[in-house]
C-alpha cells in the first residue's frame, strides 16, 4: 500500500507544473504588475484542490486570498504565504528571463520560486498528498495568503483584523525557511519589527548663497546634525530617550538556543566587506545583538548638490530616510513620536513621518508545536534541524500572532544559496520534494495532537 510519503513524492512533478504556472504569473507588490491576476491564479488553484476559497479586498489594498481545506478533527493549522514578489531588476544579470522559470541542474530559477510562491505550493501540494493517501484531512488546514508582503505587508494588519474569526488555528507555518551552508533546516520562531520614518529639514524659503552660512545654517547642515544626534557613534546605542524603555531582553532558554546556532564571524565580515562590527563586537556578543538588539539606520541622505565640480550653495531642504528594527515589545508608533520629542528637545526642526510600522514578535521556546514542527522536520529529512529563536529580518508576525493567538515557526523549501530578492533567484527541486513530504507528514502529525 502506497504510503503519505509515497504520495507525497507522486505530488512533486505535478506541484512543479503548479509552481512555474504561478511563477509565470508576475505579481511586483512595488509597481502593483499582475497583483490581481495573481491573487484570482492563486485562488484557483486553491479551488482546484477543493478548498473554499474568498478573495478579499480592501480599498487600495492587494487582493487577500483565504483558502480553507475542511477536516475531520476541529483543529486548524493555518500557512501564512505572500504571492507577490520583488521587482527583478536588474534584468541583465538573469541568466533565463525571471518570469519564464527554468529548470538548470536540479534547480527551478525564476523570480518568487524561493520567496515565496514554492513554499505555497509546496503546502499545498503537501494537501493534495494527503487527501490521496486519506481521503480527507485529519485536521482543518487554512491558507492565508497576501499580496503586499514584499513592500512591508501594508494592509495586512487591517485584513487580519476584519477576518479573525475564519483565521482561528491552533498552530502556524510561516512564509519562510531555509537550509544552511551544512543542510541543516531552520525554524525560525520570531521576527523583529520595524519603524520607518521619512525625515524632512526646511531651513531656508530657498536655496542661499553659501556666504550666507556665516549667519544662516542650511538644511544640509541640519539634517546631519539631526541624524548625528540619533546615535552614539562608538558603541552603536540609540540615543532617543526611551527607545529602550519597553526592550524585552532574551532569555536564558533563547540564548542557550542562540549559542547553538552556527555563526562564522570571519566569513560575515568578508561577505558584508567589513573588517569589524559596530562597538568592537566579536563572537556571541555579536551575534546576539544581531538577533536581539533594535537598530538604527539611515537608510538614505538627499540635500543640496552633489554633480561634478563644486558648487557654493546653501540648500533650503534636506531629506532622509531612516529605519529602526524593533524587538518585542517596542511600539513603532511610540517610537516615532519619541523621535520627534528627541529633535524638539535638540531645538532640530525637523518633520518626522511615520512611512510604514510593525511590531516584533517571538514564539515561546517551550511551546509543544516548536518541537512538533522541529520533530517532524527531524524525521522527514534525517538531518540536524535547528531553531532559530528570531531572524533579524521583519514581518508581519505580530499582526497574525495577536489575531489568532497561536505559535507561529517557520519552515521552507529554500537553501543557502536561494538568491532571494536578486537575480538567478533559485531553489533546489530534490528541496522542494523534501519539504512536499515534510509538510505532508505535517499535517498528519498537527492533527494527531490530543
Ligand atoms: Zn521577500
Amino acid at each position: 500500500m502506497a504510503t503519505l510519503a509515497d504520495h507525497a513524492r507522486a505530488q512533486t512533478a505535478p506541484a512543479l507544473e503548479t509552481l512555474r504556472r504561478l511563477a509565470r504569473q508576475p505579481s511586483v507588490a512595488a509597481t502593483g504588475e499582475g497583483i490581481g491576476e495573481c491573487a484570482a491564479l492563486v485562488g484557483r488553484l486553491f479551488e482546484e484542490a477543493g478548498a473554499r476559497v474568498a478573495v478579499h479586498t480592501l480599498p487600495g489594498a492587494a487582493p487577500l486570498v483565504i483558502a480553507e481545506f475542511a477536516g475531520e478533527s476541529g483543529r486548524t493549522l493555518l500557512f501564512y504565504d505572500h504571492y507577490d514578489v520583488q521587482p527583478p531588476d536588474p534584468l541583465h544579470e538573469w541568466t533565463s528571463p525571471p518570469f519564464e522559470p527554468t529548470v538548470r541542474d536540479g534547480r527551478l530559477f525564476g523570480r518568487g520560486v524561493g520567496d515565496n510562491k514554492g513554499d505555497l505550493v509546496s503546502r499545498l501540494a503537501a494537501v493534495r498528498a494527503v487527501q490521496a493517501a486519506r481521503g480527507r484531512l485529519p485536521c482543518r488546514v487554512v491558507f492565508l495568503v497576501e499580496g503586499e508582503e514584499e513592500i512591508g505587508s501594508v494592509h495586512f494588519g487591517a485584513y487580519v483584523r476584519r477576518h479573525a474569526a475564519a483565521l482561528r488555528a491552533e498552530g502556524c507555518i510561516w512564509e519562510f525557511g531555509q537550509r544552511d551552508v551544512r543542510e541543516r533546516l531552520q525554524v525560525t520562531l520570531g521576527v523583529k519589527g520595524i519603524c520607518y520614518l521619512d525625515l524632512e529639514v526646511h531651513a531656508t524659503s530657498r536655496d542661499l548663497h553659501s556666504s550666507l552660512g556665516a549667519i544662516v545654517d542650511g538644511a544640509g547642515t541640519r539634517m546631519a546634525w539631526a541624524l548625528a544626534s540619533l546615535k552614539d557613534p562608538t558603541t552603536g546605542r540609540v540615543l532617543v530617550d526611551g527607545f529602550y524603555d519597553r526592550v524585552r531582553e532574551p532569555g536564558p532558554r533563547e540564548l542557550e538556543a542562540t549559542r547553538r546556532l552556527p555563526f562564522d564571524e570571519e566569513e560575515l565580515k568578508r561577505q558584508l566587506g567589513v573588517d569589524r562590527f559596530i562597538g568592537g563586537l566579536t563572537g556571541f556578543d555579536a551575534h546576539r545583538q544581531l538577533l536581539y538588539a533594535p537598530t538604527c539606520t539611515v537608510c538614505g541622505i538627499e540635500s543640496g548638490y552633489t554633480g561634478p565640480g563644486s558648487k557654493t550653495v546653501l540648500p533650503r531642504r534636506a531629506r532622509a530616510k531612516v529605519d529602526f528594527r524593533l524587538v518585542p515589545d517596542q511600539d513603532p508608533e511610540e517610537i516615532a513620536q519619541l523621535v520627534r520629542r528627541h529633535f524638539a528637545r535638540f531645538g532640530l526642526d525637523v518633520s518626522v513621518t511615520l512611512l510604514g510600522g510593525e511590531r516584533a514578535h517571538r514564539t515561546d521556546l517551550d511551546d509543544p508545536f516548536v518541537a512538533l514542527v522541529s520533530g517532524v522536520a527531524a524525521e522527514a529529512t534525517g538531518r540536524e534541524v535547528v531553531v532559530l529563536p528570531t531572524s533579524a529580518g521583519t514581518g508581519p508576525m505580530h499582526d497574525l500572532a495577536a489575531a489568532i493567538g497561536a505559535p507561529i515557526a517557520s519552515i521552507g523549501t529554500s537553501y543557502w544559496g536561494a538568491r532571494a530578492h536578486a537575480p538567478d533567484e533559485n531553489i533546489r527541486l530534490a528541496d522542494f520534494e523534501e519539504t512536499v513530504g515534510l509538510m505532508a507528514r505535517l499535517i498528519e502529525r498537527f492533527a494527531e495532537v490530543a
